[in-house]
């Protein structure tokens, strides 16, 4: 199994987070593991994006030392190897953990030991990191999605980060804003995919296309205009689709009204993914089992997809 969409710190075990916790001397975030495990994950009903993301605050507080994201790093690709995933890219905003001095380097160095080790120990996987820079404004955040560009560049050659993403609120900060940071990007000679058409419209997925991303995070909003799918199709741009994080945070309204199968159908190269394992409490046998249910998606089309996701890897596969 390939999969290219997993975000590291929505994929985190509540026991871990619990234990983190406790090692740290922080205030123990819940009564119970599993009463902390209901925090972790999406509310049902989950009202918007917004809401979907605020579920990262809490396990956040934890993931400020290097060797917490080291462990957690570890534990995520232990389990996906465990599941048979053969090859993944898994991304982490580095300038998340610098909330108490460590740097974005530090940080993203400790993701690497992590992935390092499990690799190790699970030769048949193979785990590429992608390093994603935030939406947001202001000069604070311009000098930190700078660095983690910098910092992806430099470590480009190491043999694991494999490129950058852009993450956060969609429906706040605009995908035209970061169109001089993605030039930067193209620059360093760093792949990039962009979340793009989950929160916003069509128009967010054209922009993150003429910016340059060779993959799109969702894209699910293309399904809204036929000119932009056949663009996607013509140019093999693959969409990291994520179906039941797309229904929890509203970018389809229900999951009948999912586009994958149009989307699929008009020849996009659309890919399953897991968004966040946590969060979404879901895994990609999951999201496969679903698409076959829900779509009527056959084995050759989940091995169809299955190609369309080694297409875009960003590693050399
Ligand atoms: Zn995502």
């Amino acid at each position: 199994m390939t999969e290219l969409h997993i975000h590291l710190d929505g994929s985190l075990r509540p026991e871990t987070i619990w234990e983190l916790a406790a090692e740290q001397g922080l205030p123990m975030p819940a009564a119970d593991v599993s009463a902390l495990r209901t925090l972790m994950e999406a509310p049902v009903p989950c009202g918007s994006l917004s809401e979907y993301l605020s579920r990262f605050a809490l396990p956040m507080t934890c993931l400020q030392q290097a060797d917490a994201l080291e462990r957690v790093a570890w534990e995520l690709t232990e389990e996906l190897a465990k599941e048979g995933m053969t090859y993944c890219e898994l991304r982490f905003a580095p300038q998340l953990s610098t909330k108490k001095g460590m740097t974005q380097a530090q940080a993203a160095e400790a993701v690497i030991r992590g992935v390092k080790r499990g690799m190790k120990e699970f030769p048949a996987i193979r785990v590429g990191l992608l390093l994603c820079c935030m939406r947001g404004e202001g000069p604070e955040c311009e000098r930190a999605n700078l660095e983690t560009l910098e910092l992806a560049a430099g470590l480009l050659a190491g043999g694991v980060v494999c490129g950058v993403d852009l993450a956060g609120a969609e429906e706040v900060y605009d995908t035209g804003m970061f169109r001089d940071l993605f030039s930067r990007a193209a620059r360093y000679g760093l792949p990039y995919t962009i979340h793009a058409g989950e929160a916003d419209g069509p128009d967010s997925v054209k922009k993150a296309l003429d910016m340059g991303a060779r993959r799109i995070g969702h894209g699910i909003a293309a399904a809204r205009d036929e000119r932009l799918m056949d663009e996607l199709a013509r140019y093999g741009i693959p969409l990291e689709v994520c179906i039941t994080s797309n229904v929890q945070t509203k970018a389809a309204p229900s999951l009948k009204d999912h586009p994958i199968r149009r989307l699929y159908d008009a020849g996009v190269h659309v890919t399953l993914n897991t968004d966040n394992r946590t969060v979404s409490a879901t895994t990609l046998p999951r999201e496969i089992a679903l698409a076959k249910a829900a779509f009527g998606f056959t084995d050759q089309d989940v091995e169809r997809m299955e190609e369309y996701a080694r297409g875009g890897a960003f590693l050399c596969l």
